[in-house]
């Protein structure tokens, strides 16, 4: 796989070379920005799996560490929007979906990414045959759009879905400019996606799914 890594990396390194990341100024080429956004946590987990209960929050955190790795070896420059299991609220009290939101809003805001990738699990209770990985991105944003369906070309077939990157109304995508997409790894209503999503292998297997798409909308 670190082959595979090492080879995205330098074509990476080449796109940069080609394109106008370094300003006349800098001699050194600015990195590519990428938000790693872990949905929820604290006292939000989420959506839980059907037969372990376990916290939509706790996998994507632990994807987006995974993710972590895997830019930053390639170099890019990783602003995690959570570190750890808490949520960004503050005090646990009323309005804290709200200061959680906002907060995230400020973080893409103050880092002005290439990039958001939202990393989430899905949750579909009326038809639990529903699995796999399903990609969203805000209508009217192309990049964004782009780089959803990239990923999504790598997420299918990773546990038998088979879908198109979807046009969605979300928080994440909405509240800035900056091409954004969400990422839901898999259904965790579903019994066979639970039963991999809480596997370290399979997380990996996910979160190389997501970089590798990036790297793809990238050259
Ligand atoms: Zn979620």
């Amino acid at each position: 796989m670190w082959v595979t890594v090492s080879l995205f990396a330098a074509v990476l390194v080449l796109c940069f070379g080609l394109a106008s990341y370094s300003s006349a100024k800098a001699s050194a080429p600015v990195p590519f920005t990428v938000v790693l956004d872990a949905g929820h946590g604290g006292i939000d987990p989420g959506v839980l799996g059907v037969n372990t209960g376990t916290k939509e929050s706790d996998i994507n955190l632990a994807i987006v560490k995974i993710l972590e790795k895997y830019f930053s070896e390639a170099g890019f420059r990783v602003v995690l929007m959570r570190k750890n299991e808490g949520g960004l609220y503050g005090l646990p009290a009323g309005g804290y979906k709200r200061r959680d939101m906002q907060k995230r809003k400020d973080v893409i805001e103050k880092t002005a990414p290439n990039a958001v990738i939202s990393v989430h699990q899905n949750n579909f209770v009326s038809d639990r045959s529903r699995r796999g990985g399903q990609v969203f991105f805000k209508p009217g944003d192309a990049e964004g759009a782009a780089l959803a369906q990239a990923v999504q070309q790598q997420l299918n077939g990773l546990s038998g879905g088979d879908y198109s990157a979807l046009r969605g109304d979300y928080f994440m995508l909405n509240c800035t400019h900056y091409p954004s997409v969400i990422a839901e790894c898999g259904f965790l209503s579903n019994a066979e996606d639970e039963a991999l999503l809480v596997t370290e292998e399979y997380r990996r297997k996910v979160a190389y799914a997501i970089f590798k798409g990036t790297l793809a909308w990238l050259s």
